[in-house]
């Protein structure tokens, strides 16, 4: 079978020693079956190999072979959409128990990097940047809406105190979170698969699941081995295809490109993010960026309805990046990519079961460093008998896209227009 490797960036060539692992050849019987080695199979698998459950795990391609190995490497709390959409669309108590939730992603990410020694470049501090003074009102709303549910360590910028902060004088303010921050997103994924093996579990890679039997005791079949198990946790988000038609039908692959300067002197460095906190700024179709551990720009933004590869990523992204620092107009891009996130009609994250033992988290829309850390958790809550977190997600709406899978990428087009507009006039 054709071996697929990462695709070409800054990250896997950045990468801490990558092990060989398996293909799955004939057949293992486990507890728990995973699909996809993402954070959100990392995660649900030490979840629940640190309590006492089988689990293995079958990788198409490699450990973080999808987005959890090419994402901006930001830690931004909550979800998608804020706590207040989801406040108004279900019960109080649904509502606090989700709200409750929205900041755990990044706690567990830093006690997994604490516990299990890995080395992925944290650091602390993500500052949101407004765009215009609509952005900063928003931003008002949300630190109000956050610390509602606890979340205090925000501070609100002005657009003078912003530039302290972010070398540039093109946001109206912002805020800074001091529980966000960034890592190297690949590495994360490759300590969290060493820690899956250190605490039992095994990892297959160059093993996609092509079939799913489900039953009584469903199993994941693959080109040349079968898994039975008593669960199967389906984690393949945007990479996963038609293999569950229930699931593609309501979500949509859409791809959004990273590219990566030479490194820049120290000094050039620290003029553009002084403090060296990570950059998401507040527009529908955003931007994101932050320095590398050997002083490179990660720069992040636009968007691929229906996840086609661009044929020249530096041309869509690099005039993004010298709006913000025109100074950076001399400076080579090493690596450019292009990686794939999944999103769903309302944002928000879906989860839930297929029958009684396939259960899956997908769709976090683009912001999902955290909550993928955060489903891993609530996924084996659910599979050890405490489904309160769970259903507290599985209990939001999934709408199937309008028209179908036909339809999905002009109608999605039609809404980035529209939000792009907005995001241009300002509205
Ligand atoms: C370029 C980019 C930048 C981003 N930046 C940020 C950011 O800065 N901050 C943030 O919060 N979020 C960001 N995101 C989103 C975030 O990276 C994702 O939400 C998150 O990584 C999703 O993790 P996951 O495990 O669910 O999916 P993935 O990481 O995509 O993993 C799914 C895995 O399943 C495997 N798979 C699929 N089908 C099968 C199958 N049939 N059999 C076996 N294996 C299978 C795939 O090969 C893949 O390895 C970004 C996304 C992209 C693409």
């Amino acid at each position: 079978m054709a071996h697929t490797a990462y695709p070409q960036s800054y990250y896997a060539a950045s990468a801490n020693p990558v092990p060989a692992r398996p293909e799955l050849d004939g057949e293992v019987e486990t507890d728990v079956c995973i699909v996809g080695a993402g954070y959100t199979g990392l995660s649900t698998a030490i979840a629940l190999l640190e309590n006492g459950f089988k689990v293995s795990i079958v990788e198409a391609a490699k450990v973080g072979f999808g987005a959890s190995g090419r994402n901006g490497g930001q830690i931004v709390n909550s979800y998608s959409r804020d706590i207040d959409v989801i406040e108004r669309s279900c019960a109080p108590k649904q509502a606090q128990l989700l709200g409750d939730m929205a900041f755990e992603g990044g706690r567990i990410i830093r006690e997994r990097i604490a516990k299990y020694n890995i080395q992925c470049d944290l650091k602390d501090g993500g500052v949101f940047a407004a765009n215009t003074p609509k952005h900063m009102k928003h931003l008002e709303s949300q630190k109000k809406l956050w610390e509602r549910y606890g979340h205090t360590q925000l501070e609100l910028m002005d657009a003078k105190r912003i530039q302290e902060v972010v070398g540039t004088d093109i946001y109206a303010g912002g805020m800074l979170d001091m529980s966000g921050g960034h890592i190297h997103p690949l590495n994360l994924a490759l300590g969290e698969a060493a820690a899956v093996e250190l605490l039992g579990g095994v990892i297959y890679e160059q093993s996609p699941a092509i079939r799913i039997e489900r039953g009584a005791n469903p199993v994941v079949h693959t080109p040349n081995g079968r898994i039975k198990a008593k669960f199967v946790v389906v984690a393949g988000n945007a990479y996963l295809g038609n293999l569950i038609p229930e699931l593609s039908a309501k979500s949509m692959p859409c791809g959004t490109q990273v590219i990566t300067t030479e490194p820049l002197s120290a000094e050039l460095a620290k003029s553009l993010l002084p403090q060296n906190y990570c950059v998401e700024d507040c527009n529908y179709l955003l931007d994101y960026y932050r320095l590398s551990a050997d002083n490179r720009l990660i720069f992040g933004g636009g968007v691929v309805y229906g996840a086609r590869d661009p044929a020249n990523i530096e041309a869509i992204i690099r005039p993004n990046m010298l709006k913000a620092f025109p100074q950076l107009k001399d400076v080579k891009i090493d690596y450019a990519w292009t990686g794939n996130f999944l999103l769903t009609l309302s944002r928000l994250p879906q989860v839930g079961r297929l029958g009684d033992n396939i259960y899956y988290s997908q769709g976090c829309s683009g912001h999902g460093v955290t909550y993928t850390h955060l489903a891993g958790k609530v996924l084996a809550e659910a599979l050890r008998g405490q489904a309160e977190r769970f259903d507290a997600f599985a209990d939001l709406p999934h709408y199937p896209f309008p028209g179908g899978r036909l339809f999905q990428v002009p109608f999605s087009a039609l809404g980035a227009w529209y939000y792009t507009l907005r995001d241009k006039l300002g509205i």
